[in-house]
């Protein structure tokens, strides 16, 4: 059976799990490093990506994660998530060095970038790969401000302020949402990461 990780150090690992379970494979929480050598595909949930990547750290998770990103390991990084896969932030933390990421996904993220007035708003969005809308629950989002050329933007915001604004990219076999797919009860998106790990 396929074994599906969400990082399960800090943000909402739970519905994540639920979400996971509801599409017949096995979803693990994931704390140690140990526990990531055992899993087909992993979720970084949404929550605060500067204390995860400080608690990724403090558990001797943050180069293990690196090392499975850059061997191939099917990902997907929601909200928070997504910033810890991008390669680079604007409006990252103010912490010496700047705010660190896992890397491997070839964007540029805007962090908390649909602005104070706008903490969270919800849109339906085509997704590529996905049949039918997709009710987007943004919550203090990041979005793609630009992405390199192997990127593939799966969704753009609908309407209001940001649309046109980029939520949801591939690139080979990392995945990222800047809305929680989790919170809905719709594993659509969730689908697409069984399919990497699948190579469907
Ligand atoms: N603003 C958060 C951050 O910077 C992300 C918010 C979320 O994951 N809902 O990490």
């Amino acid at each position: 059976m396929t074994t599906i990780g969400v990082l399960a150090l800090q943000g909402d690992v739970r519905e994540h799990l639920r979400t996971l379970t509801g599409l017949a494979v096995e979803a693990v929480p994931v704390r140690r490093p140990a526990e990531l050598d055992d899993v087909d595909a992993l979720v970084l949930p949404g929550g605060e990506s500067t204390t995860m990547a400080n608690l990724a750290e403090a558990f001797g998770l943050l180069e293990p994660l690196r090392d499975r990103i850059a061997g191939g390991l099917p990902v997907l990084g929601t909200c928070a998530g997504m910033i810890l896969l991008a390669d680079r932030i604007i409006d990252g933390a103010a912490v010496p060095g700047g705010q660190r990421t896992l890397g491997g996904l070839d964007v540029t993220v805007r962090r908390n970038a649909f602005g104070r007035q706008v903490d969270s708003f919800e849109d339906d969005l085509d997704v590529a790969g996905v049949a039918g809308p997709v009710h987007a629950v943004f919550i203090r989002a990041p979005w793609v401000e630009q992405a390199g050329p192997d990127v593939e933007v799966l969704a753009r915001v609908a309407r209001g302020p940001a649309a046109d604004r980029i939520v949801a990219v591939r690139q080979g076999h990392l995945l990222a949402t800047s809305f929680h797919p989790e919170v809905s009860g719709d594993g659509r998106i969730h689908r697409l990461l069984l399919d990497l790990v699948s190579g469907a």
